[in-house]
């Protein structure tokens, strides 16, 4: 029997939206009531003398800010099969890995049914927000997403990345087929083994059903532009396969064989339509919409440490819309875009009130505090000022009490009477040696600048990641860079240069000025290093699709540390004089 499918009721949606963020105070007061009525009974919290309380002030009052290493024991509790109440009511049935890029080693974080309902409601929220402005057509979405099939821990908890997680539910597939969007790939892609294999066929499926695609996505930016630098180079290949109706033989798993013989039969008009559109294009431009004529839109998340590739990406885009995907982690959603026509680099996320209860830590201590010399103190969701930023403190269904993300976010506006946050850089991802503090942003706008000097060659900057250099004296910041093609000598010691010079931050000057800090230096990596970077983070247990570069490299991150240095092409030092 067709199972009939009701669509989103887009405009019951926004009413919702509406009336849950018109009194987002009341909201987060029950979403908190809530939470602890049904977790309350959990060791963590009975520890810590709540007594059945609700309330935000008892709730602050008793419970720690705590960030992942306080949870570590009690989670290793739970993936070694102590199903007893540890962090929630009920047991924790599955755990997420998260990518971990910021400390080099995943993170094992509780996932559960609640996790599952949040997702789908900013899925919905954002889907009828984004259909306003732009509606879609009957027909498909290309999405590169990668399931992974989960593993279990000696405890029979499914691990996996939490987009797998999400995947693998039934209410995902279902979702997107409300939301017009069902995936044009088979299940087995998504979940194949091998992720370069399942790329090769999603490309490979977007092509077959070229003319139904109504949107092109991926979770992050990067998914995007990887597939389709992976499209530059496997294009004839894909349509000879079209041609003959033959898979390619790079696709060795016999279950996406199997699904993808169900889809792919001899159709010489269509490897030729796609062979000719490609010819047409000049050096990719416009990529995305000549391939797929009837795409309304590109969609996957565009901020924070994808910006990077946003040049890449609107290269592939030509006039196609980008539009910026929503805010959340493994340790659940945070907020939702209702700006769609917004672009990536204005894009804010709305709270949504009824899905955790937040906290904001202020990074900018009040004079007052500053001259008892207090900690800054966590604000409420509607107590945020609008221009400030904050560290974002969650508490959520799944066991999560005030956990401290690590995520800043700047407040830039209210929704009725929740913020609308942007995102701004990760917490610890910062460079530092001596009185410097350079952020993820203020290496990427340093990037950003030398890479202008690569452009005029026609060259590009595919990624790039840091390391801070102690072990040399004085210490200096080391850059990596992966580039498109070969730049000369010349222009490579201009870019280093220019690199030294665009870190805008004080310290940074002053040292550099001392010789408190060295001379940057640009280390140039041979091409692919960066992919070995994604194999080494898929080969712990993450998802392509949540893959983010990691920008700064600690020593602690050694593995990949060693990746690039193994990778080395080249050195330069900085030559300005200060
Ligand atoms: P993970 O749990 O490994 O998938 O990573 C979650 C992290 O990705 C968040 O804590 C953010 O640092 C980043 N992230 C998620 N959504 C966004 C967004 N919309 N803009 C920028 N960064 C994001």
């Amino acid at each position: 029997m067709l199972e009939k499918m009701e669509s989103v009721n887009v405009d019951q949606v926004i009413e919702e939206f509406e009336t849950i963020t018109k009194d987002a105070e009341k909201i987060q007061r029950e979403t908190l009531k809530r939470i602890l009525e049904e977790n309350g009974s959990a060791e963590y919290l009975q520890n810590l003398g709540l007594n059945g309380r609700t309330d935000p002030e008892s709730y602050k009052a008793c419970v720690p800010l705590v960030s992942h290493p306080d949870l570590e024991p009690y989670i290793r509790r739970i993936a070694d099969g102590d199903n007893s109440r540890i962090l929630t009511g009920k047991a924790i049935t599955a755990l997420s890995i998260s990518t971990g890029t910021t400390q080099g080693k995943p993170k094992l974080i509780p996932f559960n049914d609640e996790l599952m309902e949040n997702t789908m409601q900013i899925f919905r929220t954002s889907f009828a927000f984004r259909n306003k402005e732009f509606p879609l057509g009957n027909g498909k979405a290309l999405q590169f997403i990668y399931g992974r099939s989960p593993v279990m821990t000696k405890g029979g908890l499914r691990v996996g990345p939490a987009t797998a997680h999400v995947y693998g539910n039934s209410k995902f597939k279902s979702g997107m087929k409300s939301m017009q969007t069902p995936y044009c790939s088979p299940d087995e892609v998504i979940f194949g083994p091998d992720y370069q294999q399942s790329l090769y066929c999603h490309l490979l499926c977007g092509l077959i059903f070229c003319e139904e695609i109504q949107l092109v996505s991926s979770t992050f930016a990067h998914g995007i532009v990887q597939a389709f630098r992976t499209f530059e180079l496997v294009w004839e290949e894909l349509c000879a396969d079209i041609q003959e109706g033959v898979l390619s033989s790079r696709v060795t798993t016999p279950s996406i064989r199997a699904s993808m013989s169900k889809i792919l039969k001899p159709n010489p008009e269509l490897a030729d339509l796609i062979h000719r559109r490609c010819l047409r294009l000049s050096n990719w431009y416009g990529l995305i919409p000549t391939l797929f004529p009837n795409a309304k839109y590109i969609y996957g998340i565009l901020t924070g440490s994808m910006e990077h590739y946003l040049k890449k990406l609107r290269h592939y885009a030509g006039e196609l819309h980008l539009v910026c995907a929503d805010y959340g982690a493994s340790e659940g959603w945070i907020g939702v875009n209702v700006n769609p026509s917004l672009p990536p680099e204005s894009a804010t996320y709305a709270v949504l009130p009824n899905i955790g209860y937040y906290e904001f830590l202020p990074l900018r201590q009040n004079v007052e505090d500053q001259v008892l010399c207090l900690e800054p103190k966590p604000v409420g969701l509607t107590d945020v000022t609008v221009g400030e930023e904050y560290e974002i403190i969650t508490t959520n269904f799944a066991g999560l009490y005030r956990y401290q993300l690590g995520d800043v976010v700047k407040v830039m506006g209210f929704h009725n009477s929740t913020p609308e946050l942007k995102f701004v850089c990760r917490k610890n991802l910062l460079l530092s040696i001596a009185l410097d503090k350079a952020t993820e942003k203020d290496l990427q706008l340093s990037v950003e600048s030398a890479a202008k000097l690569l452009a005029e060659e026609k060259l590009e900057v595919i990624d790039f990641t840091s390391h801070a250099d102690v072990s040399t004296d004085p210490g200096h910041y080391i850059i990596f860079w992966e580039i498109s093609g070969d730049a000369s000598e010349e222009v490579l010691k201009e870019c280093c240069n220019c690199l030294d010079q665009s870190f805008l931050d004080g310290g940074y000057f002053t040292s550099r000025k001392t010789n408190v800090i060295g001379p940057l230096e640009l280390r140039v990596v041979h091409k692919g290093t960066f992919q070995k970077i994604l194999d080494h983070h898929v080969s712990l247990g993450s998802a392509p699709n949540q893959f983010k570069t990691p920008r700064c490299v600690g020593t602690v991150n050694n593995a990949v540390l060693q990746i690039l240095t193994n990778n080395v092409a080249k050195k330069y030092f900085s030559s300005v004089l200060w």
